[in-house]
């Protein structure tokens, strides 16, 4: 066996070296990496019968089998790892704060409110917000930006308070599932006359799946059959006990829709921040975060609302965010009302984007125009990349199986949407009555009515969910984002077609079942010794077949050597062949096992599945 050589060059050989490429590398990328001429690994991919372009972005399985041929292993590097680098190169280090510890000043938590849809979330942040009105802010005419701050006292102490004012768990989990972390404290909205409701779990979970403290809001107290104490009963099931009942959540009861008790949320909420969280940040270096929205103003051009995290922001500053880039020309406050700076925690509507980011997406501020557009240039190159080498599935109906085989989901998560209620609703019931069997749960994490839309792809991303479809589809952005993040989206128009597609994907969730067969054996006529693959077996194939990546066992005068090898090199003369049929010669390598002797006889087999009753 030699190394692969083309036109009489020989190729570098990995020998085990690592090599590290971003999703949708193209065998460009992949040459500078090993130092070797681009167009002899065309001419490998070739031999291995994959026609590939120097230049073209290409998929993991392909870069792992020109790895593998070389003698490399792949790494393929995530998204968060590349853009950590990416900064890096440019000398900036993303999440962390510069300085020592006494340069860390206290900053304000950052606040979002879940809960069952209609327990009053958007009423409570508009109750907030009112309390809060500055005196003379002209009955305080507010602007949604996506978040505003307000202030509690708390031991004749103001303090700041950041509510990120979209409600529910979906946009928290939206930029959770793009890896940024928005929020510090979670407040759930729990209806008193209403109690524990789904979606109230829910947003329990997400919460705490992020590790973010809950304070609850037992709300609509003013109603008649109000029951706090039952919302204390039902929520102490789920880990969550009130203060007074020796826990270590508080409760407070509120009225959104008459402002009672809004003072004692936000107290609570102080109170929490200070015994679980220790909440700081520089506000002295160039200012990060993440944008929490974004849009395009017809008049004003890429508008975003940031979230500050540390540093300070000003006017003027050079700034990335995600893959937008720009200057900030003005940024406004929740009031409308025009700010220079906006230090940690602090929310601001900020003006001189070339283009719209989403939300998110992280912000930096760096040292100049050139630096920020760079990044984003960058930024953008990797994700059309990524976009081309389709990314691998998450959770399909197709490789369900495989998931549930692999322990990676012990649960199917649907999203279903629908033309009307009605549908969904006999959709959502008739799945519900599938016998599923026990391994595995089916989930329906959402539902509504109308198209399926960017919130729903980063529900499914978030939580590996597969979409239904029933009558409409995805357009626009949101069949962008899924194709871009591979999320599975089905249309149908018949129920029980969806049904029927489902239940089948469901019966492959059950295990599946392996038995073993035999492929063929082979006697050990001749060892040979080499520095590169260790001990290679010449050997003749005595019956069935020998196929590379099979599973192999060793037997010695009768007796088992040794179990679970696989055949990793299988040569025919000079040449790599896939398999090798009774009655030839081939040369043999197991992998790193190298304690094989004349007279041995190798065995082959395969690991099928059996096919279900
Ligand atoms: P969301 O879906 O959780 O955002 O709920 P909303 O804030 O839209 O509230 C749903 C309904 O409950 C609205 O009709 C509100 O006026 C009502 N509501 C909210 N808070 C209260 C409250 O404290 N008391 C009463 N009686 N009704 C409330």
């Amino acid at each position: 066996m030699q190394a692969p050589s083309v036109g009489g060059v020989m190729l570098p050989r990995g020998n085990g070296a690592t090599v590290r490429l971003s999703r949708g590398a193209s065998l460009m990328d992949f040459a500078e990496k090993i130092n070797a001429n681009p167009a002899a690994l065309v001419s490998v991919m070739f031999n291995l019968g994959e026609m590939v372009t120097a230049t073209q972005s290409v998929s993991d399985a392909t870069l792992e089998m020109l790895a593998q041929e070389m003698g490399f292993i792949l790494e393929i590097v995530s998204r968060d790892d590349e853009d950590r680098e990416l900064l890096e190169s440019f000398d900036i280090d993303f999440g962390a704060d510069e300085g020592d510890e006494d340069e860390l000043m206290p900053r304000p938590p950052v606040v979002t409110v879940m809960g069952h849809v209609d327990h009053g979330k958007t009423r409570l942040l508009d109750a907030i917000r009112k309390t809060n009105v500055v005196a003379g802010e002209a009955g305080g005419i507010t602007q949604h930006i996506g978040a505003y701050q307000v202030t509690a006292t708390v031991n004749d102490e103001e303090r700041p308070i950041t509510f990120l004012d979209t409600p529910g768990h979906e946009a928290f989990s939206a930029m959770r599932a793009r890896g940024a972390k928005s929020t510090d404290i979670a407040i759930l909205v729990v209806a008193a006359n209403d109690g524990v409701m789904p979606q109230t779990v829910e947003a329990l979970n997400h919460a705490k799946a992020a590790g973010v403290p809950i304070v609850v809001a037992v709300n609509k107290i003013d109603t008649e059959g109000a029951d706090p104490v039952k919302v204390r009963g039902q929520l102490t099931e789920f880990g969550l006990v009130a203060e007074e009942y020796g826990g270590d959540t508080m409760f407070v009861d509120i009225s959104a829709r008459q402002g009672l008790n809004i003072d004692q949320l936000l107290e609570a909420v102080v109170l929490t921040a200070d015994a679980s969280l220790n909440l700081v940040a520089n506000p002295e270096q160039d200012a990060q975060g993440i944008a929490i929205e974004a849009h395009l103003d017809k008049g004003r051009g890429a508008m975003a609302t940031v979230l500050v995290q540390r540093g300070t922001l000003r006017v003027g500053d050079s700034i990335a965010v995600g893959d937008a880039h720009g200057r900030v020309r003005a940024m406004l406050d929740e009031n409308g009302n025009n700010v220079a700076e906006a230090g940690p925690s602090r929310p601001v509507l900020l003006l001189g984007l070339t283009s719209v980011p989403r939300a998110g997406d992280s912000f930096i501020v760096v040292d100049d125009d050139r630096t920020a557009r760079q990044i984003a240039e960058k930024r953008s190159a990797r994700d059309r990349n990524a976009m081309f080498a389709k990314r691998p599935m998450r959770v399909s109906l197709e490789n369900l199986d495989q998931a549930i085989a692999a322990g990676d989901i012990q649960q199917l998560n649907l999203i279903v949407k629908g033309d009307v209620s009605g549908s969904v609703e006999a959709l959502e019931d008739a799945l519900v009555k599938l016998d599923v069997g026990n391994e595995v749960e089916l989930r329906i994490l959402h539902r509504g009515v109308g198209a399926i839309t960017e919130s729903d792809v980063d529900l499914a991303m978030g939580s590996d969910a597969i979409i239904i479809g029933f009558n409409v589809r995805a357009e626009g952005r949101a069949r962008t984002a899924a194709d871009k993040e591979g999320v599975d989206v089905r249309y149908y128009s018949v129920i029980y077609q969806a049904i029927e597609e489902i239940e089948a994907a469901l019966k492959g969730l059950l295990k599946p079942e392996y038995e073993e067969v035999r492929l063929g054996s082979a006697e050990i006529r001749e060892v040979f010794r080499s520095s590169k693959f260790g001990n290679i077996a010449g050997v003749i194939v005595r019956e069935g077949l020998l196929r590379r990546n099979a599973k192999a066992r060793l037997i010695r005068d009768g007796k088992l050597i040794t179990e679970s090898l696989t055949i990793e090199g299988l040569r025919r003369f000079k040449d790599d062949a896939t398999e090798v049929r009774e009655g030839f010669e081939a040369g043999v390598t197991l992998g790193s096992f190298n304690d094989i002797k004349v007279d041995d006889v190798i065995e082959t087999y395969e690991m099928r599945e059996k096919p279900r009753a």
